[in-house]
């Protein structure tokens, strides 16, 4: 049984020293992220809280969602973020060709997941997307910062890592990482569809790509082979902490998965009109989970422990 984090409030000094270490490798991480992409020529968009449309995080097999949060502003229903994932295509295909957000999603996940060290309620995704981009490129771009990345905090913030016991042990990764098709990963792990996503990260020694996962009716599909465009990364220990893929923008194909996933057209109405007037835009993109990619980092026993206000399933603290 994981120790649950401790609100700031109650740290001991030495606790309260960790997490101060943590918060300054968040400093220094979130710097590197937002001038790397900055630097490659992407736009930096403030996030979306209420919308009528969001992920609908289905049929993620993944997905374990105790509440759907919807509330009535102004005479109309809106949902709060789950993820960015309508607004960034629309975004991308109209107005920003490459961009990121830090964007912050709520997602009420059951309470047995308080255990798991690896869910919050709420976290932050930083959230970018590429007009015309290819799968490939995606992940060459993620591989070439996560490798900037891990290099630069090795010196950055080299004595905060050494108090936390992982300077030895997060080695730069090398480039291009493994890629594994789903797929072949099946027969290796009792054939069972996603044991995988809990035995894998135990298996590798450095960040891997497991690509073709059945997802969200967004992610592209190849009609005729049935391949899923898409990637999730893995760290060693943990598990996924980037879910991405190429994109749907076809109107025929949006509608036929929306209906095949038994989802509401309405939530969706812009999108699809768009799509219907050929407004819409292929595109690739990425999130990454803030909280998730810094527990890898900093090897943290539980990722509320990231957190300076810790959010873990089923428990509601003071602040
Ligand atoms: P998804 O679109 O569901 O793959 O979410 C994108 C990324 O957000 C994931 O790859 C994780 O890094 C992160 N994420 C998803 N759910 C949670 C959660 N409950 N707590 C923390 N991070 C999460
Ligand atoms: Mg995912």
């Amino acid at each position: 049984m994981k120790e649950m984090p401790k609100p700031l409030e109650e740290l001991s000094s030495q606790a309260l020293l960790r997490k101060q270490q943590i918060g300054r490798v968040a400093s220094a991480t979130l710097r590197y992220l937002t001038s790397a992409f900055s630097s490659r020529g992407f736009d930096w968009l403030l996030p979306v809280v209420l919308s009528r449309s969001t992920d609908p995080l289905w049929p993620d097999p993944d997905n374990s969602i105790e509440k759907r949060l919807e509330v009535d502003i102004y005479g109309e229903t809106v949902r709060t973020m789950m993820s960015m994932i309508v607004h960034k295509q629309v975004a991308c295909s109209i107005a920003y060709p490459r961009f990121f957000v830090l964007s912050p999603n709520v997602r009420i996940e059951k309470r047995d997941r308080k255990t798991t060290g690896w869910h919050t309620y709420e976290f932050t995704q930083f959230d970018f997307e590429i007009r015309g981009a290819s799968a490939e490129e995606v992940m060459g771009l993620i591989e070439e910062i996560l490798v900037g990345l891990i290099r630069h905090l090795r010196k950055e913030v080299k004595s905060e890592l050494v108090s936390l016991g992982r300077f030895d042990p997060l080695k730069v990764p090398k480039r291009p990482f493994t890629v594994h098709d789903r797929r072949s990963l099946l027969p290796k792990y009792d054939g069972d569809e996603w044991e995988w996503e809990t035995k894998l990260p135990q298996d590798i020694e450095y960040p891997v790509w497991v690509t073709n996962i059945p997802m969200e009716f967004y992610d592209f599909e190849s009609p005729k082979s049935g391949r899923w465009d898409n990637y999730d990364l893995i760290v060693p220990r943990y598990g996924e902490i980037l879910s991405g893929g190429r994109r749907e923008w076809e109107y025929d194909r949006i509608t036929e998965k929306l209906a095949r996933d038994g989802l509401k057209k309405e939530y969706y109405a812009l999108l699809l009109k768009l799509a219907q007037e050929g407004r819409l835009k292929p595109s690739a993109g990425a999130g990454i989970g803030l909280e998730r990619l810094l527990t890898w980092i900093v090897g943290a026993n539980h990722i509320g422990e990231v957190q300076p206000f810790p959010k873990v399933p089923g428990l509601v603290y003071n602040l």
